[in-house]
């Protein structure tokens, strides 16, 4: 590489910026979409879809039977939309503007890092003073696996300086006025300091076996060692995410018997989902939000339903949701994003084979003789990161695709008329945009809108 340590220098502040100035451009134009939407109201096509697809919850039924009241309730629920509107609006709005302060904090950060040189302070820091001070390490410059571990520890509390604040602020303040928040400071300190030490008890040792193989494997083929092992190493802890890992933050009771669970079983059977148990997972003690997912990776699978899913779906809701997630099964949609997945790994890491070993790199981050792989990745990344936004458009794109087809499979294959209301009912209940900003939504949503997720339902279950 012929660049200077100030070329690469310049190249990373260009992309750092500019990488902050389009997210930024994006984000305005979503938010700028939210007001003028919170101005103009409900729109006519969101209306026609609302009311086409209007929830049919036991109770609302009950009512609507009674002939007299049919009128007033009509009205009720149009006030009852604008109210949801407005709140959906407001809701997405709030969290917006807490976007461009977390945003601008970010990049201030990533800025004031690289401009000051804090990865060499903190390496020099970590080499000569903890290890050689205070812990009286003769030869500390040697160990450089262990001075990378205190340089990531030391990072991530840095870190935790900015987003401890945005992150109270985001559960206790945002969620809160619009009542998702359900969590206590008591829960939200337990959570950090166990998905700390989890972080800690998985990340480190990871960290530790890539510098391990790039110092001790460093030539033509080390990426694909370190691809590899990773490719190994994701594969097991998706294997033991819902014994070991889920089961740290939430508790998981088999569904109960009743319509529900017959529904769901008699599904399964139908379609040959391997289905191994039905679990209802306690999401209301942190928030109101509401989900359903399945789990495992080879073999038999469990379906967990959130708790708060219940409260706000009728039983054939759901149902439509299950075969949904079915139908990303059915399609071997996990299997496919994951092959996707390795693919990206393994380009990224022969990145960093190609450059990893060019001084200049480790000269642009303040490193005169040393040359750590931590230090070189990093860089490394940075300089990836336009490669890596456009990936993630591709990420967002296929995902949208695989959202379709499952929807595709639950609505004229197994289900004919619940999918669309229950997806309905789910983005009420989350106040999800349902008509964003299309540059926006392509470009960030990993699912379709509601309002193109509808319009995909109507033509599948027209032509059928
Ligand atoms: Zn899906």
């Amino acid at each position: 590489m012929d660049l200077s340590p100030d070329g690469i220098r310049l190249i990373c502040t260009t992309l750092i910026i500019s990488n902050y100035v389009f997210e930024t451009y994006l984000d305005l134009r979503q938010y700028l979409r939210l007001k003028d939407q919170r101005q103009t109201g409900i729109s006519p096509v969101v209306k026609k879809y609302l009311e086409q697809h209007r929830r049919k919850k036991p109770e609302d039924s009950d009512e609507l039977k009674d002939e007299n009241t049919t009128e007033e309730n009509k009205e009720k629920t149009t006030t009852d939309d604008n109210e949801t509107h407005k709140k959906t609006l407001s809701y997405n709005i709030a969290s917006k503007k807490l976007g461009f302060i977390t945003g601008a904090i970010d990049v201030v950060q990533e800025l004031l890092i690289f401009r000051f040189n804090f990865l060499y302070l903190m390496w020099e820091f970590s080499s000569n003073v903890i290890l050689s001070q205070w812990l009286g390490v003769s030869n500390a410059k040697d160990y450089e696996i262990t001075i990378s571990i205190l340089v990531t520890i030391l990072g991530y509390l840095f870190g935790l300086l900015f987003s401890v604040p945005t992150s109270l602020y985001r559960t206790f303040v945002l969620e809160e006025e619009f009542g998702f928040n359900k969590s206590t400071l008591k829960l939200w300190v337990t959570d950090l300091i166990k998905s700390t030490m989890l972080g800690a008890v998985i990340g480190l040792p990871i960290l530790s076996l890539m510098i391990y193989i790039i110092k001790n494997y460093a030539g033509p083929h080390m990426h694909i060692y370190v691809w590899a092992s990773l490719f190994f190493l994701s594969i097991f802890m998706i294997a033991i995410y819902p014994d070991y890992i889920a089961t740290l933050f939430n508790k998981f009771n088999p569904l109960p018997d009743g319509e529900l669970k017959d529904k769901i079983e008699d599904l399964a059977r139908k379609v040959e989902f391997p289905l191994k148990g039905i679990y209802v997972m306690d999401g209301s003690t942190r928030s109101a939000h509401s989900n359903a997912y399945f789990t495992g990776f080879f073999g038999l699978k469990r379906i967990v339903l959130f708790d708060t899913i219940e409260k706000q779906m009728t039983t054939d809701e759901i149902v439509a949701i299950l075969a949904h997630e079915i139908g990303h099964w059915r399609y071997n949609h996990i299997t496919k994003s994951l092959v996707i997945e390795q693919i990206y790994s393994f380009l990224m890491w022969y990145m960093v084979n190609t450059f990893i070993h060019s001084p200049v790199v480790y000269q642009a981050y303040g490193f005169k003789n040393q040359r750590p792989a931590l230090v070189g990745i990093t860089a490394i990344m940075t300089l990836y990161s336009p490669v890596n936004q456009l990936i993630s458009f591709s990420r967002n794109w296929l995902s949208r695709k695989h959202e379709y087809e499952a929807d595709f499979y639950a609505s004229s294959t197994l289900n004919k008329k619940d999918l669309a209301p229950a997806l309905v009912a789910i983005h009420r209940e989350n106040l999800s945009d349902m008509d964003p900003d299309p540059l926006y939504s392509t470009l960030k949503y990993s699912h379709p809108t509601l309002l193109e997720r509808l319009r995909a339902i109507e033509t599948a279950t027209k032509s059928q």
